[in-house]
């Protein structure tokens, strides 16, 4: 038995109804109209996916994120508090294990830390790179 669509070896194929004709086609091709289903012979019903209850996730109370937003002049302050402890990039950079180009960039205002990264230094530098923007 050919698929009436596209022409492969349907097996016993498949009757759908297309644009008011039964067609004979493959399982490729069946989704292309509506399955005949009285003419299946063996019903194959597809098991209801169980339903999973998805938790909302926990809330993180995590007072560092409500409504703060980085200080614009991030760069600069991280420098000033790096130079103020007489840290190199460098060695800033081992104490909190990141890339010291990374940090170059930061300081440079190319890029922006990532929440962890601004917790990171802001431990390391005894600075608050968040405050509340409302
Ligand atoms: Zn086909």
């Amino acid at each position: 038995m050919q698929c009436e669509i596209c022409g492969r070896e349907a097996g016993m194929g498949r009757q759908i109804v297309l644009d008011r004709s039964t067609l004979v086609v493959c399982d490729k091709c069946v989704l292309f109209g509506v399955e005949k289903e009285s003419e299946k012979p063996a019903e194959r019903r597809i098991p209801a996916a169980p339903v999973r209850t998805i938790k909302p996730p926990m809330f993180e109370e995590k007072e560092f994120d409500l409504g703060l937003e980085i200080v614009p002049d991030f760069g600069k302050q991280i420098r000033r508090a790096r130079e103020l402890k007489g840290l190199t990039v460098k060695e800033l950079a081992m104490k909190i294990f990141e890339k010291e180009s990374l940090l170059h960039r930061i300081e440079n205002q190319a890029i922006k830390p990532s929440d962890a990264l601004i917790e990171k230094l802001g431990k390391q530098l005894g600075i608050q790179l968040k405050k509340k923007t409302l």
